[in-house]
């Protein structure tokens, strides 16, 4: 009898001893090796990466290692499957000339992304239509390139310039960028023009939206005023997505979105991509602008930062002679460094405000990488994997992060697809 006490004591032991083991083996599953398992397992969809023509030739392509936030080896590195590539065309006159100049340069950010997915890196990316090939192309264990547009404005004043654009496969188009323009208001006015031009969207703005609507191309409100953003919610007949904006509630600055625009989202069934831009996720310290002041005196520039000031700034910063022009950029870049701290833990609180306000199905994330995006922790498309490590620190799960990071932007898309079809 007391050998057998004495066995079952050690039985109990023992399998004390194996729950203890096989919990520590788990519990360190479920840091590091739990984010690279999810990681692996989701389709990773960021919704906007900035692009410059120069990086989509046989020198210089997406293939190799580029001084920039994005390439393809980068991308392969941090898990990032999916990007939405960006044919962006900043502001400028409201005049036929002006529209065919901008539409030039709108068709060759169209001419490097279809060079890239059609030679220089072909055996490595290819171009998605449809969410449908979007999930084939990347089962398939290639990367996946869409596009979208930013800044309808080289579109002219003929809505039909959208079929030509879809046809060349953009499946996202934002009314306006820096300036207010044909189609409505932006969050940032230029020059001399008023806070609220046109008090939303335009008559064209209207056209465009009922186009896109028809086309099956998701309608992006990011860098449009909150009158405009509210207008086209209300106007589109089908889901509507922010590609790239944060939130005001947690940083008011123009370029977020507030609970209005939120709450319109959440009833129009779309969804918001929060952006890892520094200084739109956090305020930035005060010295920023005054060192940006010394800088602009070092260059005999106006004062002010172009950010803010947009153009009178940046029309003498383009006179400067290019060698200049490179050396006063760098030293800018090193300012913003210095002044704006904001990390993957702020992002992920813009996450968290979006999930509490208006449910985990409406939002997203974007890098603007390319544009000024990246945040301490996700500097370029290598650290992919430390954002989704950090969701699953916040308690999400594999399928909430799986919708985070492409779901909820596949439903969309699949929704303005089902909309267009009827
Ligand atoms: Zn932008």
């Amino acid at each position: 009898m007391k050998t057998f006490r004495l066995t079952m004591k050690y039985l109990v032991l023992l399998l004390v001893a194996v729950l203890l083991c096989s919990y520590l083996f788990l519990a360190d599953e479920s840091t590091n090796d739990k984010a690279q398992r999810i990681h692996e397992g989701v389709l990773t969809l960021d919704t906007h990466v900035d692009i410059n023509p120069k990086d989509f030739t046989r020198k210089r392509h997406l293939g190799m290692s580029l001084n920039a936030d994005v390439d393809l080896l980068k991308m392969k590195e941090g898990g990032l499957d999916a990007a939405f590539f960006i044919v962006y065309v900043g502001q400028g006159d409201l005049s036929p000339e002006a529209y065919t100049k901008a539409n030039l340069k709108a068709q060759l950010k169209f001419d490097a992304i279809h060079r890239m997915t059609q030679t220089l890196n072909h055996d490595l990316i290819v171009l998605a239509r449809t969410p449908k090939e979007v999930r084939a192309i990347h089962a398939a264990g290639k990367k996946v390139a869409i596009i979208g547009v930013e800044n309808a404005y080289p579109l002219g004043t003929d809505i039909n310039n959208l079929d030509g654009y879809f046809d060349q496969g953009a499946r996202y188009i934002s009314l306006v960028h820096n300036g207010h323009n044909q189609f409505g208001d932006s969050n940032y006015p230029k020059g001399d023009d008023p806070i609220s031009k046109h008090h939303g969207v335009t008559e064209l703005g209207k056209q465009l939206i009922a186009r896109a609507n028809q086309l099956g191309v998701m309608v992006d409100i990011s860098h449009a005023s909150k009158k405009t953003a509210l207008h086209t919610l209300a106007l589109s007949q089908a889901p509507v997505i922010a590609s790239h904006s944060s939130v005001a509630m947690l940083h008011a600055h123009t370029r977020n979105v507030d609970d209005d625009v939120l709450m319109a989202i959440k009833r129009n069934n779309g969804v918001i991509h929060v952006v890892a831009f520094r200084s739109y996720l956090k305020p930035t310290a005060g010295k920023k602008l005054e060192a940006i002041n010394v800088l602009a005196k070092k260059y005999k520039l106006p004062q002010g930062s172009f950010w803010e000031e947009g153009d009178r700034v940046f029309s003498a910063i383009r006179k400067l002679p290019a060698a200049q022009r490179l050396a006063y950029f760098n030293e800018f870049r090193q300012i913003v460094k210095t002044y704006e701290h904001a990390s993957i833990q702020d992002l992920v609180d813009h996450i968290d405000y979006v999930v509490e306000k208006i449910g985990i199905e409406h939002v997203g994330i974007s890098s603007d990488f390319g544009g000024g995006g990246g945040v301490t922790g996700w500097e370029d498309a290598s650290k992919t994997l430390n954002v989704t490590a950090e969701l699953i620190k916040r308690g999400y799960s594999e399928t909430d992060i799986e919708n985070i990071w492409s779901g909820n932007l596949l439903r969309v898309w699949e929704d303005v697809i089902s909309y267009a079809n009827k």
